[in-house]
């Protein structure tokens, strides 16, 4: 029987809330669910928002009864504050993180390289912003606990999976017993380890790099503003790297390499942390500063993905998925947006809305943005960790230039995740005007945001389903081009249209924004009336007109809902 911890996990700053495992006993059962999620990790709880905003239940199985231990997780970009707007949790996290713009680098004591992430009046949110991801867990928790779609079950921990060409079973251990569930869709969201990865017998490829890192939280009260700070070969760590970022609540991360043929056991003996966070508060000024630990670990680097992530009636994703570098905030960063796409992906395959060739999609979109961020995140790997005498040459090279020379600086620009840009995705429209236009988002791109005015924004306004933009300042909605939405919305097919331009109220559209300074034009580069973006329902471009007409928008609409 599993019997998951019922003591609160040690903390220095969060309460730990126990909650009740769910009893198979006191519950009803259902035959067969439409989809189960096991894990309740960033990408399993998305996915469960996710499909909850298009009508999609699930039941969401865990093995735990708390919230993760210790805070992992750290940094989130804006995308990943796009996507948490989208399932109601970015509120939360803006009022309690902690934002910030600036990266600095140092060698040796010598400040080498400030970077400035890019930020203009158009992003609602920060390009990042520090929160640890116990509390980030909690908001999107409270999201699922107050969704009738979601059924959440904590103290359920899967032991066992099936399937065949109809469903899939996962045999389930609780406190009191084992039972089964059927499912027509599987999502294994169970984390690095998953299980279920490894009962299904699926091997994952890439690198995995040697050395290792320890990450430890400490509290500590450093007269410091909130900006990344990387030290490279200091005193202190000859050779080796040390990151350090600031956290709510008075705690700061830091993160430091270890020297080679030290073992994991051996770093984390609180003797040899003390020594190594002393001598690390003391470079930066601030020897002898009381400090307390919080909770620290070991990782090692490592960049690997499944090749494909689905298997049947199983689906991966998240950490399940591919195992990511957490240099650049590749974690659950990445994590969220595999869980935005899988979310609708899947939810428009149940609904009958489109064949298993948008569950495809989903896996060649999501496997293509894994091999990216492996070959992108290598080099930052490569970087802070040489895994040869050559690549330690060639890095001491650029930083021991980089004191003198300022053209060698932003070779340590760091590769911070980013969404990845679809632009050869089968679902992308074939005969619109893509490649004519100048400027603005293009095929696969993720979506650009537009300061409307005060606390108003072009992206509050999208997702749920597909968005047509449609730039006029005439009074209305072509009628052709009407009657292609309104029969795409009779078969299911979430559609708005949002009217961009005119000062009045367009008929045929659910909204008009007006348009007074022409941002929203510059930004997605339209030049005449009648232009158009299909927008899917993970925001991501699917097709762009110059000019719009009813029979473009259908084909459109058919590419991207492959049956
Ligand atoms: C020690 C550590 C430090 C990290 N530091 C950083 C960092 O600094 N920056 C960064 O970006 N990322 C970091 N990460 C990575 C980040 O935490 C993950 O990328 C992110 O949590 C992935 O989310 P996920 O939902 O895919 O998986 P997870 O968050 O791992 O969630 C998996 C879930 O599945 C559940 N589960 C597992 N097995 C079963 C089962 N058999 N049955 C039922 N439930 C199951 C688990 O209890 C958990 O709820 C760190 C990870 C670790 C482990």
């Amino acid at each position: 029987m599993h019997q998951p911890t019922i003591q609160s996990r040690p903390s220095i700053y969060y309460d730990y809330k126990v909650h009740q495992p769910w009893m198979p006993s006191k519950n009803p059962r259902h035959q067969r669910h439409s989809v189960v999620i096991v894990g309740s990790g960033p990408a399993g709880m998305v996915t469960a928002l996710e499909l909850a905003r298009h009508g999609v239940p699930s039941v969401l199985l865990t093995s735990e009864l708390q919230v993760s231990q210790g805070s992992r997780a750290i940094v989130f970009t804006r995308r990943s504050m796009e996507i948490l707007q989208q399932v109601g949790v970015a509120d939360r996290v803006t009022a309690s993180g902690l934002p910030w713009l600036y990266g600095n680098s140092f060698y040796r004591g010598q400040r080498t390289f400030r970077m400035e992430a890019p930020h203009d009046e158009d992003d609602r949110y920060f390009p990042m912003i520090n929160l640890q991801q116990q509390y980030l867990e909690e908001y999107l928790l409270d999201a699922c606990l107050a969704n009738h779609f979601i059924d959440f079950r904590w103290g359920n921990h899967v032991v066992r999976v099936e399937q065949n060409a109809e469903a899939a079973r996962a045999e389930v251990d609780t406190p009191e017993g084992p039972y089964w569930i059927k499912c027509d869709w599987l999502v294994a969201a169970d984390g690095g380890r998953s299980m279920i990865r490894s009962a299904t017998n699926r091997q994952m490829e890439g690198t995995s790099y040697e050395g290792y890192f320890v990450i430890a939280d400490i509290r500590v009260d450093l007269q410091l503003p909130t900006e990344r700070l990387a030290y490279f070969d200091p005193e202190w760590n000859p050779g080796n790297t040390i990151l350090m970022h600031r956290e709510p609540h008075g705690i700061w991360r830091v993160d430091y390499q270890l020297p080679a043929g030290e073992t994991p056991d051996e770093a984390l003996q609180p003797d040899s942390l003390k020594r190594r966070i002393d001598a690390q508060l003391a470079m930066i000024d601030h020897a002898g500063v009381p400090w307390e630990m919080d909770w620290c670990s070991v990782y090692a680097a490592r960049a690997l993905t499944l090749p494909d992530y689905v298997f049947g009636r199983t689906i991966f994703t998240g950490d399940a998925a591919h195992l990511l570098p957490i240099f650049g905030v590749r974690g659950a960063n990445t994590g969220f947006q595999d869980a935005q796409s899988l979310g609708w992906h899947l939810a428009f395959v149940v609904k009958g809305l489109a064949g298993l060739a948008l569950l495809a999609n989903y896996s060649a979109e999501r496997v293509g943005a894994a091999r990216e961020i492996i070959e992108e995140s290598g080099k930052s790997t490569r970087f802070m960790t040489p895994p040869s005498r050559g690549f330690m040459l060639l890095r001491d090279a650029v930083l021991s230039l980089s004191l003198s020379q300022e053209f060698v600086r932003p070779l340590y620009h760091w590769r911070t995740s980013r969404a990845h840009h679809y632009t050869n995705s089968a679902i992308n429209s074939m005969g619109d005007d893509n490649a004519m236009f100048k400027t603005g988002p293009a095929h696969g791109a993720p979506p650009q945001n537009v300061h409307l005015g005060d606390d108003d924004y072009l992206l509050d306004y999208l997702g749920g389903g597909f968005d047509l933009l449609y730039f006029t300042d005439k009074d209305e909605i072509p009628g052709a081009v009407q009657q292609v939405v309104t029969d795409a919305r009779s078969l299911g097919v979430p559609l708005k249209v949002i009217a961009i331009g005119a000062d009045r109220p367009v008929s045929g559209a659910d909204r008009t924004l007006t348009d007074l300074r022409g941002r929203c034009r510059k930004r997605y580069g339209v030049l005449a009336t009648d232009a158009a973006y299909l927008l899917r329902p993970d925001q991501h471009v699917c097709a762009r007109w110059m000019t719009l007409d009813a029979h473009r928008l259908k084909s459109a609409l058919n590419t991207a809902l492959p049956k």
